[in-house]
């Protein structure tokens, strides 16, 4: 019988692998994975992202040989690869999940329209989410602008469980295939910091196992904002490349409304996307799309090397330049700070965010950088406006979460990092002051959504 190929893509993973469960049903399975010919002439990721990937793809591969089976690796554009490794072992088919992104989507329908070509069946499957965009829509078949009644909608629908890990895949593919790839393959150092977080199916499993199975999950209601140590699943680079099953997540979860609330949010965003994809270059909400954002290339710079004076904001981007994760209240803590306090336009932070976080999800973080910009789909009006100072206080008491990344500042009383310098200047030798006073920047803001507004009238 002919073979089939399974392009693995975000699913990097053997256990509950949607069309890897039926591509072992319909014969002997060639494994494959298509490197992207990205060579850092885009910043849409880095180091960080890339080095977990390596880390992803090597335990696959040995995931896959114990069961005898080979991991291809082939280099170049997705679909031309494909065509010729289906040629070259004569497929009968391949097997694919989903992406929900534009660019995957887009990739799809040249898979379809080559299969078409060579003859070959090509079986795409859901598997990145509980349930697609239009399988949540109102009453009158439109996709939700808002959150709570999408979730409501979402919550309530009949969710899949997890499929059996396959046991057999058939002989190792004789084909030829590229190493698998290191960093350097895209121009890149390793990374190797001990916070980085381990890649691979295993790895993501223990987490998991770790979050449901030691008291993190029971207590994620009430400590899920508090950024010191783990209050959170530290999952999301997990779901973006696939290591867990959402099915898989949600089942061992389900109990834990605040927790599913969250798997609602990232599906959530990955509707806007799909029913709105403008939102990446333009404002979800119309009323505030060719907004004024003066914020400057050298408060840009400060916020970027986490020298801003503003010890929870300086954290928070240390930690993401370290270990490529950042934990929500802080995120949206420095977004707000480099929208609301430095006018700085969203869409250069939401890049800076793809560029250096692990777990990257287009959606999710256009969802995440639009919320904290006032300008998105169920976002905070542009009137909230955090104050780090007070965000602080209240998240971080003890400062627990500032000291960690910023040892520097360690020997500094709690009071003089929870509260601007009354005096202005540094909190500590070799620490700048604060670059900008909350307050006056809070007005700011509010007077050029203001003068927008009196410019373009209401949408
Ligand atoms: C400015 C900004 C940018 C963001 N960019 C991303 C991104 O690129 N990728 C990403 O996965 N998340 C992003 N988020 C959402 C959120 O910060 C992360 O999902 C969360 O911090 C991941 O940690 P966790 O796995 O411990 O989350 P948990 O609290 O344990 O949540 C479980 C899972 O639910 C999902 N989730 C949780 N919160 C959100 C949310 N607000 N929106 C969408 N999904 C959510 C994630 O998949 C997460 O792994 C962003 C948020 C903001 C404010």
């Amino acid at each position: 019988m002919a073979p089939v190929i399974h392009w693995f893509r975000r699913d990097l993973r053997l256990t509950d692998n949607t069309a890897l469960h039926h591509a072992a049903e319909a014969g002997s399975v060639i494994p494959a994975y298509v490197l992207s010919t990205w060579k850092r002439e885009h910043g849409w990721t880095g180091p960080l992202r890339q080095s977990f990937l390596c880390g992803c793809l090597q335990s696959l591969a040995a995931n896959l040989e114990h069961l005898h089976s080979r991991l291809i690796i082939r280099a170049g554009d997705a679909v031309a690869e494909l065509e010729k490794l289906a040629v070259e072992t004569r497929a009968a088919a391949i097997f694919f999940n989903r992406d929900p992104d534009p660019f995957g989507k887009a990739t799809e329908v040249r898979v379809r329209a080559m299969c078409g070509r060579l003859g070959i069946r090509c079986e795409s499957f859901k598997d990145t989410v509980l349930h697609d965009p239009d399988e949540v829509l109102t009453g009158e078949g439109q996709p939700y602008r808002v959150f709570t009644p999408y979730s409501k909608n979402w919550l309530g629908l009949p969710k899949a469980g997890p499929l059996p890990r396959p046991s057999v895949l058939g002989p190792a593919p004789k084909v030829a295939s590229l190493p698998l790839p290191a960093p350097a393959y895209w121009q890149l150092e390793p990374v190797n910091d001990p916070c980085f977080p381990l890649p691979g199916e295993r790895a993501a499993r223990g987490r998991m196992k770790h979050f449901v199975d030691d008291g993190i999950l029971a207590g994620y209601a009430m400590h899920r904002d508090e950024p010191h140590g783990q209050s959170t699943s530290m999952l999301s680079q997990d779901l973006r490349f696939g290591l867990i099953s959402i099915r898989e997540l949600f089942q061992r979860t389900q109990r834990h409304a605040k927790f599913v609330q969250e798997l609602a949010w990232r599906e959530f965003y990955m509707a806007i996307l799909h029913h709105w994809p403008e939102v990446l270059d333009h404002e979800f909400n119309p009323q505030w799309r060719g907004m004024a954002w003066p914020g400057t290339n050298e408060h840009f710079t400060r916020w970027r090397e986490g020298r801003t004076g503003f010890p929870i904001v300086d954290a928070g981007m240390r930690q993401l330049l370290t270990t490529g994760l950042m934990h929500n209240r802080v995120r949206m803590i420095v977004a707000m700070f480099l929208t609301k306090d430095l006018h700085c336009d969203w869409r250069w932070g939401e890049q800076f965010f793809h560029q250096h976080l692990v777990d990257a999800e287009i959606a999710s973080n256009n969802g995440g950088w639009q919320w904290s910009a006032g300008t998105g789909a169920d976002a905070a009006p542009y009137f909230r406006i955090q104050n780090p100072w007070s965000q602080t206080r209240r998240y971080d008491p003890e400062a627990r979460y500032i000291k960690h990344w910023l040892p520097e500042l360690r020997h500094v009383p709690v009071e003089s990092l929870v509260s601007p310098p009354s005096h202005g200047g540094s909190i500590a030798a070799g620490y700048p002051p604060p670059m900008v006073d909350h307050a006056v920047e809070r007005e700011r803001t509010l007077a050029l959504f203001a003068q927008h507004r009196a410019r373009h009238g209401r949408a």
